[in-house]
């Protein structure tokens, strides 16, 4: 019998009849996310594919609950643990960003006159 079990005990609080639960709700939402997107004031309405408790998180009642789509799922889970985790995120994504081409251009063109010397 394993005692070293540690974890997230969420699944485990979930009802035996989730399943029928979660189905019903992404039913009602015809299967479109719920959220309210802050930039538009409208309704995300990506495909859900994740259900979301809306108030306690061990209420499990049809109408405590909302579908949303798993980007927004996921950010409310890590709203949850920080503001600023999101604008952290974003920051990252900017610094992603490839390099604008533009800037390229100097570098070929210092490599462009090498070559040329290299022929005189
Ligand atoms: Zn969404």
């Amino acid at each position: 019998m394993p005692t070293g079990w540690v974890g997230s005990t969420r699944r485990s609080d979930l009802p035996k009849d989730w399943p029928k639960i979660r189905a019903q709700r992404l039913m009602i939402d015809g299967h479109r996310c719920q959220h309210i997107r802050v930039d538009t004031d409208r309704l995300c309405n990506a495909r859900a594919t994740d259900v979301d408790h809306i108030g306690d998180r061990d209420d499990h009642r049809v109408e405590m609950l909302r579908s949303k789509c798993r980007y927004h799922h996921q950010q409310k889970d890590s709203r949850l643990a920080g503001e600023a985790s999101g604008r952290a995120r974003r920051a990252a994504r900017d610094a992603a960003k490839p390099t604008h081409p533009g800037l390229l251009s100097p570098a070929l063109k210092q490599s462009h006159d090498r070559h040329s010397r290299g022929h005189e």
